[in-house]
């Protein structure tokens, strides 16, 4: 045998029955989306690398180390798998003008690429699904963002999800911030490790974002952004706050939500569960004001989150919120194969109709025993076998037989009836199947 070949580490197959707890995730999204009017954006999945640096910031985790970049072998073009969807949302924006005639609500999903260790909610191929709202300057939208996921937590049945706020204010006022925070930061130089020391003059904010346990009492005591905010910014951040509580949601303002990527200003936002491990961020969003002017358009407001759709699933397996797998209605067992010209076009016609119904898959020596048909039927969890026995089809009958469910007849006849209604109504087979 050849030798085997397996997929990326860190990069993961979606087979069934794991992949229909994705399709009815993604049908949960696309329904919420469509009922606050967002509509669907699809970028491609290689975007220039100058992209990914100029929209996310040199100095940021997933620039320094965590892309996929490679020359284009032709024009030796830099290019990069995405390994997150915000920027390329924005160069769509601003390449298709969507903003050209007010603001645009617009969602994703699909892979990200980051080159990361695996681990347990941490991937190398994941998946994020995101909102954008793009030309809408107010907290109003920021709210309405909010409000969104967590109508999203409650239309998925999960819970334990908390929502931590903070506001990152605007580029003067961080700029402020900075200077008191380096300041600070220098003069405890000796408690910094080597990721902080070389942060220290390049971002220092991210500094507060540190998972050392050694240096957690350290960004505790550090000078906060909130006290150096402007008017502006706090106006902006309290009608956030209002809104909020309007809708009775819950949050705690977390001073050290700074989030990755260089490209946030004013609200910033996290959802978090403890439920999984140490990869507790499940959806993380915020206002990105600047991105437009500094990927080359002009200047637009806008805010957005993504979720780690792996998380979520994980959640919900957690919390025992998976749906069941689907079944079909029924399953067809056929006796002979010599029938089968007849009983296809039936089982067509039922499924045009609507109806979800497996056939029996025959071999090269014909349909197989009755016996080993029907033990198919069982475990396809189908609620019916549709039997096309010789007998049946001699006297014009289709024979059904309920698998699982109720079983008396007074019980079985009403939903046999129902599903084998399109036949009824189709005159050529009325006429040929007299049906129960
Ligand atoms: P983290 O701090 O966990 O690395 P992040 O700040 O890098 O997260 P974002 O870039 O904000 O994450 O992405 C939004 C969401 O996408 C995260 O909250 C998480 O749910 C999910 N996510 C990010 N990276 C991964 C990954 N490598 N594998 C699976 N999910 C991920
Ligand atoms: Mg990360």
């Amino acid at each position: 045998m050849a030798e085997k070949i397996s997929a990326v580490k860190g990069m993961n197959d979606i087979a069934p029955p794991v992949s229909a707890h994705w399709e009815w995730l993604e049908e949960q999204l696309r329904s919420l989306m469509q009922r606050y009017g967002y509509r669907n954006l699809r970028t491609p999945i290689v975007e220039p690398t100058a992209l990914f640096v100029r929209g996310l910031g040199q100095v940021t985790d997933i620039v320094e180390k965590e892309m996929y970049s490679f020359e284009d072998r032709l024009n030796g073009e830099q290019l990069t798998l995405r390994p997150e969807n915000t920027a390329g949302v924005v160069r769509a924006a601003i390449e298709q003008s969507l903003t050209y005639d007010g603001g645009k609500r617009l969602y994703y999903m699909g892979p990200m690429f980051r080159h990361e260790r695996p681990q347990r909610g941490r991937y190398r191929q994941f998946h994020q699904f995101g909102a954008e709202a793009l030309g809408f300057a107010g907290p109003d939208v920021d709210a309405e963002l909010i409000v969104l996921a967590c109508d999203l937590w409650a239309a998925l049945g999960l819970s334990g999800i908390s929502l931590e706020i903070n506001s990152l204010g605007q580029p003067p006022e961080r700029q402020a911030h900075r200077a008191a925070l380096i300041a600070y930061l220098e003069a405890h130089a000796e408690l910094l490790d080597e990721d902080a020391r070389r942060r220290l003059h390049t971002n220092p904010l991210r500094i507060l974002d540190t998972k050392n346990p050694l240096m957690q009492d350290l960004v505790n005591q550090a000078p906060r952004l909130m006290d150096h905010l402007g008017q502006e910014s706090l106006d902006h951040f309290h009608r956030l706050r209002t809104l909020l509580d309007a809708h009775g949601i819950e949050y705690t303002i977390n001073p050290r939500l700074v989030r990755g990527m260089d490209y946030y200003n004013l609200s910033v936002f996290e959802f978090v569960t403890t439920q999984l491990g140490s990869q507790g961020t499940v959806c993380a969003g915020g206002r990105y004001d600047g991105l437009f002017e500094q990927i080359g358009g002009k200047s637009v407001p806008a805010v957005g989150w993504a979720l780690g759709m792996e998380r979520i699933l994980e959640l919900l397996k957690e919390q025992n919120k998976l749906p069941e797998q689907p079944v079909p209605d029924a399953y067809a067992v056929v006796q002979n194969a010599s029938s089968l010209s007849q009983v296809m076009p039936v089982l067509r016609t039922l499924r045009l109709a609507g109806v979800n119904v497996q056939m029996h898959a025959g071999g090269p020596e014909g349909m197989g025993s009755m016996k080993s048909q029907f033990k198919k039927a069982d475990a396809s969890g189908a609620r019916f076998a549709l039997i096309f026995g010789q007998a049946e089809l001699e006297k014009g009958a289709v024979a059904i037989k309920p698998l699982r469910g109720p079983r008396n007849d007074a019980d079985v006849g009403a939903p046999a009836q129902q599903l084998l209604k399109p036949l009824a109504e189709a005159a050529h087979w009325a006429s040929i199947f007299r049906l129960p």
